[in-house]
């Protein structure tokens, strides 16, 4: 018998996976140079390094908003490449939450009407259920008094906890986040830190968030870094030496 825990099932695997683009130029450029990577079960991950390395390629075509042009990318063990469109989107609308760092939130529509949109564009669920769902949502990331305010009346980081609500609620089993926390202030990006932290913990969804911010980043499980293209380091963070002086708090 195998000594200790199994690992968790992976939620995300690619291989190989390469991203090129016609720019109209003779010869395509290719931006991820081949990238193997899986994600388990209830991973919380950073997604580091420069701009321009990719990083938004590659969460592009892990949220299954883009096609690799080689590799093969499986979501729940499930070869994405052999979809045809209609089934992907079914797919990526079941299975893959979105945080922006511009949130993309319908400005005029309210906070439960937001959170409600992943619900709508699934199809098929009474009204009273998706709204028990946004209910819950608000609720726990600290909004339910804004249930029915348009989300141009609320603060850009009340805004980002609606676009956290928004990406939960389909309860997928991957969150992608690309720089959440790039438009907050240290106040507000620390709470939809926390927040998205508190979902992996109590409903084990895996995490990936792009951020440029170390001190975020070492606060997650494991920090993935690519440069140019390729994934150069891959570490679980408390394999990383300690930095020489931790910042206060
Ligand atoms: P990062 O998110 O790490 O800053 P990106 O993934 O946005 O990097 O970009 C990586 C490279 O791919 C950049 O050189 C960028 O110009 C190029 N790129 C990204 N998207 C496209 C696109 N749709 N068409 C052409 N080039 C692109
Ligand atoms: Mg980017």
């Amino acid at each position: 018998m195998a000594e200790g825990p199994l690992p968790a099932a992976p939620v995300l695997q690619l291989a190989g996976v390469r991203k090129a683009f016609n720019l109209g130029l003779p010869t395509e450029v290719e931006v991820l140079h081949g990238i193997d990577l899986t994600l388990r079960r209830g991973e919380f991950c950073a997604l580091i390094g420069p701009s321009g390395s990719g990083k938004s390629t590659l969460l592009n075509l892990i949220g299954l908003l883009d096609r690799p042009t080689a590799g093969q990318l499986l979501i729940e063990g499930q070869d994405t490449g052999a979809l045809e469109d209609a089934a992907l989107t079914q797919l990526r609308g079941r299975s893959i939450g979105f945080v922006f760092q511009h949130h993309h939130l319908i400005t005029a529509f309210t906070a439960a009407e937001n959170v409600m949109m992943p619900l709508l564009l699934d199809r098929g669920w009474p009204g009273e259920a998706m709204r028990r769902v946004a209910e819950s949502l608000l609720e726990r990331v600290g909004l339910a008094r804004w249930r029915d305010y348009p989300v141009n009346r609320l603060s850009g980081g009340q805004q980002q906890r609606v676009a956290i609500a928004r990406a939960l609620a389909m309860d997928p089993p991957l969150v992608l986040a690309d720089e959440p926390t790039g438009n907050l202030d240290t106040k507000s990006a620390d709470a939809a830190f926390d927040l998205m932290r508190e979902f992996n913990r109590s409903r084990g969804t895996t995490f990936l968030i792009v951020t440029h911010d170390p001190r975020l980043a070492r606060r997650c499980d494991r920090i993935i870094e690519v440069v140019d293209g390729r994934i150069l380091s891959d570490a679980p963070v408390a394999a990383l030496a300690a930095p020489a002086f931790p910042p206060a708090g």
